[in-house]
């Protein structure tokens, strides 16, 4: 951004400039715009999932709109995907692809014509102009301008045209790009509802391409014409588009609209500074779907990335979420994406869920990892889940030790065994094996005093007993509590496991 300006805009003090706090009154309408080139990032969900709480809050609308207008970059798997992040997330769109609206199509490649018109309209009311410059020009002055030093920038040569020979030249069919005729001099200013006022030199803006000579239009008019047909009310997004803000004023001050509210969002770093970027962690919703997140934590995590609700609240549902969301309390400082602090979010979700909440989440996993589910009930799951939820912080985990839930374990881990596998240990393993055969009831709290009992009866202490015994059901030397597993196990294949542990120990 470049410093502040003095000096005044000609083209400016006509035009109304929104005092973005006295928006409130109009309807609020919203919308996610992203290019479908590649995964939804989690920069791109946290732009998403600030727009869904403020339509929300305020009752308003949350458009999906798809600006595919680059269609060398343009991905229909991604836009697959894109969809699918955002119904995960529980994003749903008012308006938008698969649930259409007012203003379909909301995929910008179909709505050609809109910016066509718009862009026909600047050029008769002199606001633009065709530029004939070949590619061939435009890369000659590049280099021209690269030699010299100088930032690289049209010269603006067709903008002398007069009016009925560039017309005369468009009636030809000649090959042509549409430009804005930005102002010389004096500056662009916007009200960003965050930052404040943003102030732009005119003379650095250039005469921006609005519509290419494919008939496609660029970002800035797509977006402009499209924001102001489907009555966006705040543009919601990434702080990385504020230098692309003063050109969108311009052109819907050479269009006499009304600019929407214009919010950027602070950007987002990763844990120790940079850009968060694949190298760094996970960087696309799908990513952190894979390794386990609930998507009630991942919307509850981004949207704490830019914004708080004040009182040291962070654990949040979706409701609560929507009750505190307001733009007031979006802060501009750049925000950190702390991994441990979406596990630890995570792990709160699985706290505060109930177990029948993860029954058809894990039993695909478990599948998936080999578990032949038609061989235990439904309320056997329950039981195995209560005891795993509140010691996980993600889904792999359920799988990691639920697999001893299902089957006996094949192997122990190494460097446990060697502490608590010495060769004493079969002898007690076998032994303990014995003493549960007889126990009258197989409930955890008897479980425990009986292993109490036989602990002071042999002089140890009960850790002694509890390690190899963990060991020897799960292969594990960690777990949920052990007397609860045992329980939830049986009696059967309790005995069966101490006895095949011991029976390895040599
Ligand atoms: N298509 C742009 C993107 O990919 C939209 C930016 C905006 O919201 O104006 O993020």
């Amino acid at each position: 951004m470049n410093a502040p300006t003095k000096g005044s805009n000609p083209f400016l003090s006509a035009i109304f400039i929104p005092d973005p706090k006295a928006m409130t009154q109009k309807r609020v309408r919203v919308r996610f715009a992203p290019s479908p080139t590649g995964y939804l990032h989690v920069g791109g969900a946290r732009t998403a999932i600030f727009n869904w709480l403020f339509a929300r809050h305020h009752g308003g609308d949350f458009l999906l709109r798809i600006e595919d207008t680059d269609q060398s970059r343009y991905d229909q798997k991604a836009l697959k995907e894109l969809i699918a992040d955002l119904k995960w997330l529980g994003l749903s769109w008012d308006e938008g692809p698969e649930v259409g609206g007012p203003h379909a199509s909301y995929f910008q490649s179909q709505r050609l014509e809109h910016y066509q018109k718009y862009a026909r309209q600047l050029v008769e009311s002199d606001r633009a102009y065709p530029c004939f410059c070949t590619s061939e020009r435009l890369e000659q002055l590049r280099e021209q301008q690269k030699v010299n030093n100088l930032p690289s920038s049209y010269d603006r040569r067709c903008r002398n045209l007069p009016m009925d020979v560039a017309l005369q030249r468009m009636r030809d069919g000649e090959k042509h790009t549409i430009r804005l005729k930005v102002p010389f001099h004096g500056n662009t200013t916007f009200t960003d509802f965050i930052r404040g006022a943003i102030e732009y030199q005119n003379r650095i803006l250039d005469d921006l391409v609005l519509l290419k000579s494919d008939g496609f239009p660029t970002y800035h008019l797509a977006n402009v014409v499209d924001d102001h047909l489907m009555e966006i009310t705040h543009v919601l997004r990434g702080d990385e588009w504020i230098p692309s803000t003063p050109r969108h004023v311009l052109i819907y001050q050479a269009l006499g609209w009304e600019p929407p509210v214009f919010c950027h969002l602070p950007v987002i770093l990763a844990e120790g500074g940079g850009k968060l970027s694949k190298r760094k962690g996970a960087a696309s919703v799908g990513d952190y779907r894979e390794l386990g997140y609930l998507p009630e934590a991942m919307v509850n995590f981004l949207s704490l990335l830019g914004w708080s609700p004040g009182e040291d609240l962070e654990f949040m549902e979706r409701k609560t979420l929507i009750e505190k969301f307001t733009l007031e309390r979006v802060h501009p400082k750049s925000a950190v994406f702390d991994e441990r602090k979406l596990e630890w979010l995570n792990g709160q979700y699985f706290l505060k869920r109930e177990p029948a909440f993860f029954l058809p989440i894990l039993k695909p996993l478990w599948e998936k990892a080999g578990v032949d589910l038609s061989k235990f009930s439904d309320e056997y799951l329950l039981q195995c889940i209560g005891l795993l939820k509140d010691r996980s912080k993600r889904l792999p985990e359920f799988v990691e030790f639920g697999l001893s839930f299902f089957k006996d374990p094949e192997s122990y881990d190494e460097k446990a065994s060697k502490k608590h596998f010495v060769p004493e240990a079969a002898a007690l393993l076998n032994s303990l094996a014995g003493e549960l055969e007889a126990l009258g009831d197989f409930a955890a709290p008897t479980l425990e005093a009986c292993y109490r009992q036989i602990a002071e009866r042999l002089g140890r202490k009960a850790a002694d007993l509890i390690h190899p015994t963990r060991l020897a059901l799960s292969g594990l030397p960690f777990g949920p509590g052990l007397f609860e597993l045992m329980a939830v196990l049986g009696r059967e294949t309790v005995v069966r496991r101490l006895r095949n542990a011991a029976n390895s120990i040599h």
